[in-house]
């Protein structure tokens, strides 16, 4: 078995002493998940010198970040600095709140954007994380170039590399250890109860608890209630997504907030189930429905493009390149894999494309006329979808097939398509914290030693799909982690020099 699942629904537990409470063991800090969250906030409290556990339903940890590109949206770092590259926090506020149309939470907005340099420059200088920038082009929605990633570009690597650093650290990351429990006194956590593979139950005692247990994109009954227009899509994340954060959240009297929002994708490879990059469409492709036609702009984001996709015909489209866009998704590793799994097809005309997408060819024709006509009349402008094209498609040889005036330039070229869907990435709604990343009540205040990071708090996208900006799912990750470790921190301090 690699994963477990609650053989009860999650529960908060209550009791009226704390002697009730009979843990085996107690813990500075308990945090739930080894994902990016849980995995660097371990990392930034050991660099401060407090101990924690991470308990990992999962008998290996990879949850959705090992399933991601692994790319982190991050302003002013030391290697952006480096770079010269001009960046501020401000201009990341104001890009979060362009995409979010002034939806998302201003609070984790600021404190997010703050916090994730620091963030990934304590991954570097104490644990050498050797991050890279990528620059070959913009992802949409950002000012300039902050998309940070690790060389080897991928979320596995990614999780490799906390979970190495963990374990050299000698930081306990308990697998096969699902928490079922939370255990309160009035409005402080006590403790949580650990469900093991065997079937036993273990207590453990803590003085914080910081949920890094992500959203609920797994959860079919949540999904339903919170994201309906989802809940025939395909789930593309962890299953450890199973909304444990919401459902305790609920118990406790925990705000929740922006449940409808969520990060889609409009480019899962069908039936291979791998991520077509996006930045084949930045690089001048195009979406085609199973009539030939285009329906939207492909430049606004991949997350609302699930959406588009999901209206159309059968729920699919093609994603249509040249080969100059797929040189370049060939230095995305998810590409590749794409590739060598057979996802990605090339043809030499475009009638072999018509037939492959089983539409009339003219239509397709049509559809790289007008792109044609918005560059020569238009500035680029397609006015049916709004979007801006910077440049026609370089697909030729299309004489067998009629004239199609100026589509491309290359004669001689081919044409390449992947089948896609539009998939459910991950959940942004949760726990609502503030900007130290404490969980929120309903009504006033804070709980005490309760945080929450990752997808399992709010993220900052809003209720929308629309609202998500690339990256917003690992920034919550990265930066909720840091500032969860740090308010732990500051708040074991305060406590000591009281007692002084
Ligand atoms: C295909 C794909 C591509 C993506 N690409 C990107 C990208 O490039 N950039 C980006 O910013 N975001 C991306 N995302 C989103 C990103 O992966 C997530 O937002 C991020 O990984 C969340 O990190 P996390 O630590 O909160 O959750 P996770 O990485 O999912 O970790 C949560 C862990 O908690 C464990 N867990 C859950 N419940 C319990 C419990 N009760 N007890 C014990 N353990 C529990 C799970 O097993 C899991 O290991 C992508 C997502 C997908 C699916």
């Amino acid at each position: 078995m690699q994963s477990l699942t609650h053989s009860s629904a999650p529960t908060v537990k209550y009791v009226s002493s704390i002697t009730q409470f009979k843990p085996s063991a107690h813990l500075q800090v308990a945090i739930v998940g080894a994902g990016a969250a849980g995995l660097s906030c371990a990392l930034h409290l050991h660099d401060r010198g407090i101990e924690s556990a991470v308990f990992e339903r999962d008998k290996v940890p990879s949850g959705s970040t090992a399933l991601s590109s692994g790319f982190i949206p991050a302003p002013c770092t030391r290697l952006q600095v480096s770079m010269s590259i001009k960046d501020s926090v401000e201009l990341f506020v104001s890009d979060l709140r362009r995409k979010s149309k002034g939806q998302g939470s201003q609070t984790l907005e600021v404190a997010y954007a703050g916090a994730v340099a620091k963030a990934l420059d304590a991954l570097e200088l104490n644990h050498g994380f050797n991050w890279e920038i990528l620059d070959q082009f913009l992802y949409p929605g950002h000012s300039v170039h902050r998309m940070h990633a690790l060389a080897e570009r991928t979320g596995q690597a990614l999780m490799g590399r906390l979970q190495l650093t963990t374990d050299k650290l000698g930081i306990p990351v308990l697998t096969h250890s699902l928490v079922n429990e939370i255990w309160m006194h009035d409005d402080l956590v006590i403790g949580v109860g650990i469900q093991r593979s065997d079937g036993a139950l273990e207590h453990y005692g803590c003085d914080a608890l910081v949920l890094c247990c992500n959203g609920y994109g797994g959860n079919q009954e949540l999904i339903k209630r919170y994201i309906p227009q989802m809940q025939n899509a395909t789930f593309a994340g962890h299953i450890g997504n199973d909304g444990s954060a919401v459902i305790w959240g609920t118990q406790l009297g925990a705000e929740l907030c922006d449940l409808g929002g969520y990060q889609g994708h409009g480019s899962w490879a069908v039936p291979h189930g791998i991520l077509v990059t996006w930045a084949l469409m930045i690089h001048g492709g195009i979406q085609l429905n199973a009539l030939g036609e285009r329906f939207h702009d492909e430049t606004k984001g991949y997350s609302e493009a699930a959406v588009e996709v999901l209206k159309q015909p059968a729920g699919v489209a093609w994603c249509v390149f040249d080969e100059s866009a797929y040189l370049h998704g060939l230095e995305f590793p998810d590409f590749k894999s794409a590739d060598q799994a057979g996802a990605v097809l090339k043809f030499s005309n475009l009638a072999q494309l018509a037939e492959s997408i089983g539409c009339d060819v003219q239509k397709i024709q049509q559809s790289l006329r007008s792109i044609d006509q918005a560059i020569v009349a238009n500035k680029g402008e397609d006015k049916a979808t709004g979007r801006i094209f910077k440049r026609a498609l370089c697909i030729g040889d299309i004489g067998d097939v009629g004239d199609v005036g100026d589509v491309g330039d290359a004669q001689d070229s081919c044409v390449y398509a992947v089948k896609v869907t539009g998939a459910l990435f991950h959940t942004q709604g949760g726990l609502n914290i503030d900007e130290n990343a404490k969980v929120l009540k309903s009504g006033v205040g804070a709980f005490d030693n309760l945080y929450a990071a990752g997808g399992a708090a709010r993220g900052v996208s809003g209720n929308e799909v629309w609202g998500y900006l690339s990256g917003n799912g690992l920034l919550s990750a990265f930066a909720g982690g840091y500032l969860a470790a740090s308010s732990i921190h500051n708040a074991i301090k305060d406590k000591n020099s009281l007692k002084a």
